[in-house]
């Protein structure tokens, strides 16, 4: 099926006299007739629900429609985006093993991985997403396991070359794991370019409306665990905390991933989403192949004006022929990349707070990707701690706003930018 046409129907076919939407499980537990009912699914042995910690059919249904939206072959959602990223990171990598990640991470996940997890004994070296060949090669050590990026990085906005990270991935018998929250699969299906797992925050586009916290993670597939069975002891030799089944054996390629997430992470550490936020994720889904191409569409129109204003000092936008990304973007993201735009004011900070205060509809919010516009100028926000020097080596410097183009009219948040500007 089209991705339009997923986005609207996958993941659920109901039967005869079933309700049309999702049904909302809303139950933490599932009755059994026998004990040895009960003891199969503990084994792994039939399929079904024990405790809404580790599955829920609700939350099942989403996963799956979002699993046919990238074409993998086995989803999970999670509570939130960055429990999407900690498990695909963790489900792999143990103490004394090594990431290689993009420099331009979300903040979050940068956390994640050099601070939280680095206090779990996993190390990690960070590349310039532009890096050659070359300089990406000599990032690996024998202890690496994975490789990790963002193909629209948040608030960067640097493109991934997907195909140049798979291919250092796989040179080296790692998987590459991208997080594809700002294109979304309706802008890009990182999973038709190499790489092994995908991830998503659902609290950005996929909900689009700034209601529910959410994350996903897929598998694709094609990923070979046990040819590089040295690698990844954790999918390819006995679990004793699952009566000794070995994963990537029992469930081969397409399932193995995230039966092991499932059976061992969210077991362990719970972030399963409620299936209330997942029926509301879904309702989501439903329109996002419409909404995309408005945020896509007035992404492009903003940053084109913002372009040609003399009170503009520069426009970060991949759609834009100017941008150092342009031809990644055609590439990766012919039909749109997302409605994220970021720039720098000519009159620095004080120009910054001038115009966030003037605007009218662009709220001032951390969030992105919502359906009403909104912005946040970092340096006196999320990064306010920071004098100006720092702010520039952080790559977020004082005069820098990101704008997240929503779905009203583009003629209007037009006009609302230049009335702002025109005040400074
Ligand atoms: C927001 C975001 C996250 C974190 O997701 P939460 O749902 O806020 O936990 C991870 N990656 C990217 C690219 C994001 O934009």
């Amino acid at each position: 099926m089209n991705r339009d046409t997923i986005c609207v129907q996958g993941g659920y076919t109901p039967g005869n006299g079933e309700p049309r939407q999702i049904p909302i499980i809303q139950s933490t537990t599932f009755k059994y007739a026998t004990s040895e009912d009960m003891g199969k699914l503990f084994d792994l042995e039939a399929d079904g629900y024990f405790y809404s910690r580790l599955q829920n059919p609700t939350c099942d249904m989403v996963a799956k429609k979002i699993c046919e939206l990238e074409g993998g072959t086995a989803a999970m959602l999670t509570s939130s985006g960055q429990a999407a990223n900690f498990f695909a990171l963790f489900n792999i990598c143990e103490a004394g093993d090594h990431i290689v990640a993009s420099s331009t991470i979300y903040g979050g996940t940068f956390n994640l991985i050099s601070v939280t997890m680095k206090k779990m004994g996993i190390t990690a070296t960070f590349v310039d997403p532009l890096c050659s060949e070359e300089e990406l090669d000599a990032a690996f050590r024998p202890n690496t396991k994975v490789v990790f990026g963002e193909t629209i990085a948040n608030p960067a906005l640097t493109v991934l070359d997907i195909e140049k990270f798979a291919k250092a991935a796989h040179a080296h018998g790692v998987p590459l794991i991208v997080d594809n929250t700002f294109p979304t699969p309706v802008n890009c299906r990182p999973f038709e370019w190499g790489a092994d797992i995908v991830t998503h925050s659902t609290t950005k586009y996929m909900d689009g409306h700034g209601a529910v916290l959410g994350g996903a993670i897929v598998d694709g597939g094609k990923f070979d665990w046990m040819a590089h069975a040295e690698k990844f002891p954790g999918l390819c030799t006995p679990d004793e905390s699952y009566h000794g089944i070995t994963y990537a054996e029992r469930f081969g390629k397409e399932g193995a991933f995230i039966t092991k997430a499932t059976a061992q992470l969210m077991r362990d550490f719970g972030s399963m989403q409620s299936p209330m936020n997942a029926y509301m994720l879904n309702l989501g889904l439903e329109s996002l192949h419409v909404r995309m191409q408005r945020h896509c569409a007035n992404g492009m129109a903003v940053a084109k004006f913002l372009e040609a204003h003399p009170k503009v000092a520069y426009v970060n936008y991949c759609g834009l022929e100017s941008s150092p990304y342009h031809a990644l973007a055609e590439k990766y993201l012919p039909n749109g990349s997302c409605g994220v735009v970021s720039f720098g004011l000519a009159g620095g900070r004080e120009a910054a707070s001038t115009f966030m205060k003037e605007l009218k509809l662009a709220a001032i919010e951390t969030h992105v990707a919502d359906a009403r516009t909104c912005c946040l100028n970092p340096a006196s926000s999320t990064h306010r701690q920071m004098n100006d020097e720092q702010l520039a080596a952080a790559g977020v410097p004082a005069e820098l706003v990101r704008m997240s183009c929503g779905l009203e009219s583009s003629e209007d948040l037009i006009a609302d930018i230049a009335q702002a500007l025109d005040k400074i």
